[in-house]
């Protein structure tokens, strides 16, 4: 049987290792630039967090927890993932122990957010203690944006993703069941009820029995032509930024809670004298091969204050930018299309590369036709949009992330209703836009609140 795998971020190559660990004899392609252009797994962090991700309202619905039961699996399975790719590390810098931190560099959602995240360790048994934030090797904040609160989620780890994607590239390629080609896919030629071939880059064609989709945020420009009914994927341009210090060592991943429409400020250990801070995000209908200076200014600005203010004299080593791949209902597309043989995985926005080893391995079970989780049947790739949040919830969540965002980025309102008066027109806006797109019965995701303002995506009016 050959395989055709389109994409070589760490959906494409975790599938191609679930495949060699099947025991099941195939011939593997995978098709990708080496240069891996807008790829989002080399700007991870790249954190595996589980705990640290969740938000007050994180868990409310049953696909949320379905979600949630795939993130703890993967904590589960990332320690057998290094003994296996990277046994005695090597040039694989990662390691366990997060450290979340409750500060006052924005508003009370953070609060919520951070009891949240404690009340569902306790809920899970989650290994995770309570630690004076003076005792965080390595935390240096301003002191008018330290914490008061910390905890410390002990099985949550953090890799450098390059290093990691470099390991497992050099791992499968010394299987000569996989192939490596340096090209990408510019058409799929359908036919049959099935793809026929890959029409690539470099003129060639490419042909197999099954094809995996995995390209990361281009899967609509791929996907889009074949006339199934798969939902847009948009490009969150995230940008993370690696320093070089020999005096600012961190030992641990330092962050603080989800916020403000996207995951907060944090730090990771990238190598022996080399920290990783991240990340922005900005969601874009097309992509971006760099990230606004705004970004770097709120994110520099943002480490700095509140992880370590001796950051100032750490050598900027690089500034990466990708393309987290975020579809119009926020959840992934994990699963069978329509055509008799191509599966998709993809869409993991801002936990795919901690998800990957589940999720990848769960993709091939069913792609030999065994049994996976049915509830894998909610993310099938041709489903209609979930629609989860009511009107009024996805409304107040919306204007408390926008003035959380607000806070994070300087905003000091004036000592009168100016506050008041900004939530009440915010909260107009969004109520008109939601009327302008049908949005009687359901709410805009927070975060998308563009693509329906800009009719990227379509709503029921
Ligand atoms: C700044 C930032 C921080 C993040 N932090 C974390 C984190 O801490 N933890 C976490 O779990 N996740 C994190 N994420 C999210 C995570 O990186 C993604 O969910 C995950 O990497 C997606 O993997 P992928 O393989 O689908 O996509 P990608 O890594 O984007 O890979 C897709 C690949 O396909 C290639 N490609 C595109 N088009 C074609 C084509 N037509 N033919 C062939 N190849 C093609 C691309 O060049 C790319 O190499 C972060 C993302 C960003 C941007």
């Amino acid at each position: 049987m050959k395989i055709a795998i389109i994409g070589n971020g760490i959906l494409g190559l975790m599938t191609a290792r679930a495949w060699l660990r099947s025991g099941i004899n195939v011939e593997i392609s995978i098709i990708g630039r080496q240069s891996r252009p807008g790829s989002a797994t080399r700007a991870a962090a790249a954190m595996l967090n589980s705990f640290a991700e969740l938000e007050y309202d994180s868990l409310s619905t049953p696909l949320d927890r379905f979600k949630f039961d795939l993130s703890r699996a993967a904590t589960a399975a990332w320690p057998a993932v290094f003994e296996d790719i990277c046994p005695t590390g090597g040039d694989v810098t990662f390691g366990f122990g997060t450290y979340m931190l409750n500060n006052s560099a924005t508003d009370s959602l953070d609060d919520d957010n951070f009891n949240a995240v404690r009340e569902f360790a306790a809920e899970f048994a989650e290994p995770c203690e309570d630690v004076d934030p003076r005792d965080i090797p390595n935390y240096h904040p301003d002191p008018r944006y330290r914490a008061l609160r910390a905890l410390l989620l002990k099985r949550e780890g953090w890799v450098n993703p390059k290093q990691f994607l470099d390991a497992l590239q050099a791992k499968l390629a010394t299987n000569q069941r996989v192939t490596f080609i340096d090209t990408e896919v510019s058409k799929l030629d359908m036919g049959g009820g099935k793809i026929r071939g890959a029409e690539l880059a470099d003129g060639s064609r490419l042909e197999a029995d099954a094809f995996v989709l995995a390209n990361g945020a281009n899967l609509s420009r791929l996907a889009g032509e074949l006339g199934l009914p798969i939902q847009r994927v948009f490009y969150g341009i995230g940008m993370s930024i690696e320093m070089q210090s020999a005096e600012n060592i961190h030992t641990h991943c330092v962050r603080t809670t989800n916020r403000g429409l996207a995951c907060g400020v944090y730090s990771v250990p990238y190598g022996p004298d080399r920290t990783l801070i991240g990340a922005s995000n900005y969601i874009s209908p097309i992509p971006h091969d760099h990230a606004h200076v705004g970004s770097a200014y709120t994110l520099l600005k943002a480490a700095m204050d509140q992880i370590n203010n001796k950051f100032y004299r750490a050598n900027l080593i690089s500034v990466n930018v990708g393309w987290r791949p975020t579809t119009s209902d926020t959840y992934p597309l994990i699963g069978k299309t329509s055509l008799e043989n191509l599966w998709i995985i993809g869409g993991t926005k801002r936990d795919g590369f901690h998800l990957s080893p589940v999720i990848c391995a769960d993709l091939v079970t069913s792609m030999q036709g065994k049994s996976v989780d049915e509830r894998y049947a909610q993310l099938a790739p041709e489903r209609s949009l979930i629609r989860n949040l009511t009107r009024e919830e996805a409304i107040s969540k919306t204007v408390r992330h926008q003035i959380n965002a607000a806070f994070q980025h300087d905003f000091s309102p004036a000592r009168n209703r100016m506050l008041e008066q900004l939530e009440r027109n915010i909260r107009t806006d969004l109520e008109s836009l939601h009327d302008r797109v049908g949005a009687a019965e359901w709410g805009i995701p927070p975060e998308l609140t563009d693509m329906y303002r800009y009719h990227h995506i379509p709503g029921t009016a």
